[in-house]
């Protein structure tokens, strides 16, 4: 494969103060340099915003309220790029920001603005970062969940693999912080079966899509004719290991 999207969870990004994992970016931007000399294509979408926001003001008040959730986003955006913009400058990687809201996927000339703004930044070998654009995002509107963006970007940008990074090393059985007997689900051929057969547990406190925003993910770039992968992006190298097959995950095979 060689365009390929990596959506990356708040929970791979940020350390549990909340604050960001400068490890984890040096470490992503240092795989993402190695797969760029390969000659791959590399999108990124990212969360984070909101625990960035929170760490940034070091406070975390009315919870609920929606105007306060996305003043936290406008703050941990520029925090957030800040982060990759100095990290992926000691490779020497460039980075440029889109913003997108659901109606981005909507409407044509939208849609057509997008990816000739993608095209544009990845034919310079900068490397895109996406994010929900949650100043103009109300609830009623919004994509709500960086896997459902992650894959409505990968098919708007035919990517040929589609892979999302988070805390677990895929789907498994049950959830396996709860459940230490969970059994990793490797292969998924067919998204129908595997909800009837798998337990779907809660969601922490920052991560907003869980496992059935994922398997959605999966689905929605499926039926595109994308694989997806869902990984774990706190192990060192995962992208590079997940290319090489050393490394376990589950991988949604396009029917
Ligand atoms: P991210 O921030 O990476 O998007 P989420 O917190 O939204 O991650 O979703 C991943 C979490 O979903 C895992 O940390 C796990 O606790 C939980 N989970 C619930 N059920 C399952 C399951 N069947 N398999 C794997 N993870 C599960």
């Amino acid at each position: 494969s060689k365009k390929i999207v990596i959506k990356i969870g708040s929970n791979t990004l940020a350390n549990e103060d909340g604050t960001i994992c400068r490890d984890f970016l040096q470490n992503l931007s240092k795989q993402i340099q190695f797969l760029i000399e390969e000659g791959k294509q590399i999108v990124i979408v990212s969360s984070g915003a909101r625990i960035a926001g929170v760490s940034t003001l070091g406070k975390w008040m009315r919870k609920e309220d929606m105007h306060y959730k996305q003043a936290l986003c406008a703050i941990g955006q520029v925090e957030l790029m800040d982060a990759y913009r100095r990290v992926f400058a000691v490779h020497d990687l460039h980075i440029g920001q889109m913003l997108l809201t659901r109606e981005d996927f909507s409407d044509t000339n939208r849609t057509l603005n997008i990816r000739n703004t993608l095209f544009t930044l990845v034919d310079e070998s900068v490397i895109p970062i996406i994010n929900e654009n949650d100043t103009v995002s109300v609830e009623e509107i919004r994509i709500g969940d960086n896997d459902t963006l992650a894959a409505l970007t990968a098919n708007l940008w035919n990517a040929d693999l589609l892979i999302l990074c988070s805390d677990i090393d895929g789907i498994y059985d049950k959830n396996p912080k709860v459940h230490k007997d969970a059994k990793l689900i490797e292969e998924v051929t067919n998204i129908k079966q595997l909800i009837k057969t798998i337990e779907i547990g809660e969601v922490n406190d920052f991560g907003t899509g869980g496992i059935a925003t994922k398997i959605g993910a999966a689905k929605t770039v499926n039926d595109y004719g994308i694989p997806m992968i869902l990984a774990n992006g706190k192990k060192e190298d995962i992208l590079l290991k997940l290319l090489e097959g050393t490394e376990k995950a589950t991988v949604f095979l396009a029917n």
